[in-house]
């Protein structure tokens, strides 16, 4: 059994079976089977870890029928981790019954940069092709394979410099974790975080070195990748003697956050590093016009408690900020859950499409790019137009005095 799964033996015994956390469960509320349950991945964990239950395929796929969202965890009346002690299972399982095709991805292509900006590259190709549409129509790729939409000609790392210098004095020294899905994905954002921070008066040092955060590698059960990252990372950091490491992706943030690598390195969450700085500061801005709503990021909300600092940034630079229903409930992404479980993922994306809806705002901001790329999606399939955004790019509009939303 690994070590993993063994050390969090006292906490699964604690299980009192209450069911509390199936009523917070996206995943179980759509699915409705006991297995789905946050306890039943928590008794299925405990069978496997006694030697109870073997490691097979169907024991994985129940256990992939998790977002980590971490709903249950902040929930249960007993404090039990239940997102750890899933991805402690899953890399139970990983080690017995290893699945090529997924260590390919996110041990041999995801974990070591120039393998993955190839693979973008091809990704590149392939849609300047029009072959993933035809593999979707001819049903050929799964579904979730449309969720990324196109990629962008430029990753992020190839316009931006390493060090970008802050506008007038130097407060901070800031170490920018440029993490894969924005610098592949949404390069925009990338350049907007870089943007405002030497805005407010931070010199901005984006390591060239800097490798995928690890919890891609976490959440599919390689966990000795995902550390083996985070020590990588780490040293970059530590070299750099930057005051603090930010991180435009929430999930990101939680890697670095919680990670024992990263001991000792301050990392600070980037809307509440902004609100300090504009609270301090006081920049002018001017306020976006059109009414916008605020999509809180899993990672952002439970894992890290943080809730207010985006809020109070919106309500400073928005002039119409309203607070959808339900806010911080899961979009259904879960980083690669929507690749594996595309039905369920959009019933549970569904629900927050509505929410946006019945706001009626014009613009959803959010701060997590897997968000973004699902809040999209889900948007696109119901034929609404509303725009969805990270709000660090919201903020650098607000900076400009010309062009506004
Ligand atoms: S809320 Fe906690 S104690 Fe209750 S069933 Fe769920 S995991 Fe077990
Ligand atoms: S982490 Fe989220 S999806 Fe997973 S069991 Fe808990 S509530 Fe359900």
């Amino acid at each position: 059994m690994s070590e993993a799964l063994k050390g969090l033996k006292e906490q699964y015994l604690r299980c009192v079976r209450c069911g509390q956390c199936r009523s917070v469960c996206p995943v179980f509320e759509v699915v409705r089977n006991e297995t789905a349950t946050p306890r039943g991945k928590v008794f299925l964990a405990h069978l496997l870890a006694t030697g109870e239950l073997e490691a097979t395929s169907q024991v994985q796929a129940q256990l992939s029928r998790c977002l980590l969202c971490r709903s249950c965890s902040k929930e249960c009346p007993s404090a039990i981790p239940v997102h750890q002690i899933v991805t402690a299972a899953r890399a139970e399982l990983a080690e017995k019954t290893p699945s090529p095709t997924k260590r390919l991805v996110f041990k041999k292509i995801w974990a070591r940069p120039r393998r993955l900006a190839l693979a973008a590259r091809l990704t590149r190709t392939i849609q300047a092709l029009g072959l993933d549409r035809l593999g979707l129509s001819l049903r050929m790729l799964p579904p979730g394979f449309a969720l990324p939409g196109r990629l962008p000609r430029r990753p992020a790392h190839t316009t931006i410099p390493a060090i970008n210098p802050a506008i007038g004095e130097t407060r901070l020294r800031v170490g920018y974790f440029l993490g894969c899905s924005t610098n592949f994905m949404f390069p925009g954002v990338a350049a907007s975080t870089v943007a405002v921070l030497s805005r407010l008066g931070c010199e901005v040092v984006i390591p060239p070195e800097l490798k995928c955060c690890g919890l891609p590698q976490l959440a599919s059960g390689e966990a000795a990748a995902a550390s083996a990252l985070a020590s990588a990372n780490s040293e970059v950091f530590r070299l750099l003697k930057v005051q603090t490491v930010v991180s435009d992706c929430a999930s990101c943030t939680v890697a670095l956050k919680e990670t024992p690598e990263f001991a000792g390195i301050k990392v600070t969450e980037l809307s509440e590093l902004l609100l300090e700085l504009v609270t301090k500061y006081s920049p002018g801005f001017r306020q976006i016009q059109k009414p916008v709503t605020y999509h809180y990021p899993c990672h952002l909300s439970k894992a890290q408690g943080i809730t207010e600092a985006p809020r109070d940034l919106l309500l400073l630079t928005c002039r119409d900020f309203r607070e959808m229903d339900s806010a911080t409930d899961c979009c259904g992404s879960g980083g690669t859950f929507a690749l594996y479980h595309y039905q369920t993922s959009m019933a549970i994306l569904d629900k927050k499409i509505a929410a946006i809806k019945k706001s009626g705002a014009e613009i959803v901001a959010t701060s997590c790019p897997t968000c973004i790329m699902q809040l999209r999606h889900g948007l696109a399939r119901h034929g609404y137009k509303i725009d969805v955004v990270h709000s660090v790019e919201l903020l650098e509009k607000s900076f400009e005095h010309e062009t506004l939303l």
